[in-house]
């Protein structure tokens, strides 16, 4: 019997492109953000494959980019720290000044973000990122978004439920970072790590965005059934510190129930129990990583609709006239709120407008809005 492999595959950057003769869409697909996921960088190999073999008509371009590429040779989730929370602008500028030794992940970055920026140069059409992730805890796959028309009309081509509110908890995500230059991102975590069916679940979801966004006819795309798609929000982030010596209780999946009160996990301050009933996601069963758990919560179809209607009426602009909120200086997204003037303000309502909470500062909330240039694609979606 031969040896089994000592080392994973070496995989480039770039793992390949279709299109680019018709003017179009740009988008990008990318696998291995965590060095443990290469589901994604396999699916993105098969969906280039399918489609230099068939050679479909194709509007604007595909680009295939690996991520973690010396975490993804080590099959571990990052080498120095963890490649999806070291992507803040302010921090980027820092290390372009920076003379010290770059972590690997710093060095991964610069690589991946020059690879982007000439994509983005020379695109002939609004820009469209997938990002691949997959979990440690057994599942059905979801999506992850922020709150934008033209994220959500991308989601729900996807067979899978979809997550709002997870921006708000994760700093420095690849996914905030290319949001706040105004592109579409959608986030895919395509199921347990090592499952076949996660390649597979990454498959269909490339297939999908690239239908979405008209670079191919659907009937040059795989089949695919149209998915009943719930929508659910984060509620709670069990965020770890080191040293906590965090343990989640065994057989926890992705959107499990749980009741108030129920035991999820330990840690060396004691027991963790759920703080309110919901579903479960994300619980860590891996040694690597900050994130305890999430619960999340189903969003009511009601609430949906009547945000899209909302923005549509663009009632944002009226925000400022509201006692307690006013415009940032400098920043035409940003609003500051003063949380006791404004105090039944409540977050749901800067949620509904399409607001999301950037961070407080000096007892002042900051929230931003979601996107500006994606319109090219709300307004295709007027035109169905
Ligand atoms: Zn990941």
């Amino acid at each position: 019997m031969p040896d089994p492999p000592t080392q994973s595959p070496n995989f480039p950057r770039l793992l390949g492109s279709y299109g680019g003769d018709a003017a179009g869409p740009l988008v990008i697909g990318i696998g291995g953000m965590h060095g443990n996921e290469p589901a994604g960088v396999f699916a993105l190999q098969q969906v280039l494959h399918s489609l230099h073999t068939r050679r479909p008509s194709f509007r604007g371009r595909l680009l295939a980019l690996t991520g973690n590429r010396a975490a993804l040779a080590r099959g571990c989730r990052y080498i120095d720290e963890d490649f999806n929370r070291l992507w803040v602008s302010e921090r980027l500028q820092g290390m372009r000044e920076r003379c010290v030794e770059p972590t690997s992940e710093e060095q991964e970055r610069r690589e991946l973000l020059a690879v982007m920026e000439i994509a983005l140069a020379q695109r002939q059409g609004p820009a469209v990122f997938l990002d691949l992730h997959t979990t440690s805890a057994e599942g059905q796959p979801f999506v992850v978004i922020g709150d934008s028309l033209p994220n959500r009309r991308f989601a729900s081509g996807l067979q899978a439920p979809v997550i709002l509110g997870l921006e708000e908890q994760l700093e420095g995500t690849l996914l905030n970072y290319l949001s706040e230059q105004g592109h579409v991102v959608i986030g895919f975590e395509g199921g347990q790590h090592a499952s076949p069916s996660a390649v597979e679940n990454h498959i269909a979801a490339i297939w999908s965005v690239l239908t979405t966004a008209g670079c191919l006819r659907s009937q040059d795309a795989p089949e695919k059934t149209p998915p009943e798609q719930p929508v659910l929000e984060i509620r709670y982030h069990h965020l770890l510190q080191a040293g906590d010596d965090f343990v989640m209780e065994p057989g926890f999946t992705n959107f499990q129930p749980v009741r108030r009160g129920q035991l999820l996990a330990h840690d060396r301050h004691g027991q963790i129990r759920a703080q309110e009933s919901g579903q479960i996601l994300m619980p860590l069963y891996q040694g690597q990583g900050e994130d305890g758990f999430f619960l999340v919560r189903t969003v009511r179809w009601f609430w949906l609709r009547l945000a899209v209607w909302l923005r549509r009426l663009r009632l944002e602009r009226l925000l400022p006239l509201l006692p307690g909120v006013r415009r940032h200086p400098n920043q035409a997204a940003t609003l500051i709120v003063e949380p006791r003037i404004a105090r039944w303000f409540v977050m749901e309502i800067f949620h509904l407008l399409g607001f999301r909470k950037k961070r407080h500062r000096a007892g002042k909330l900051l929230v931003s809005r979601r996107w500006h240039e994606p319109r090219v694609f709300e307004a295709e979606e007027h035109n169905q």
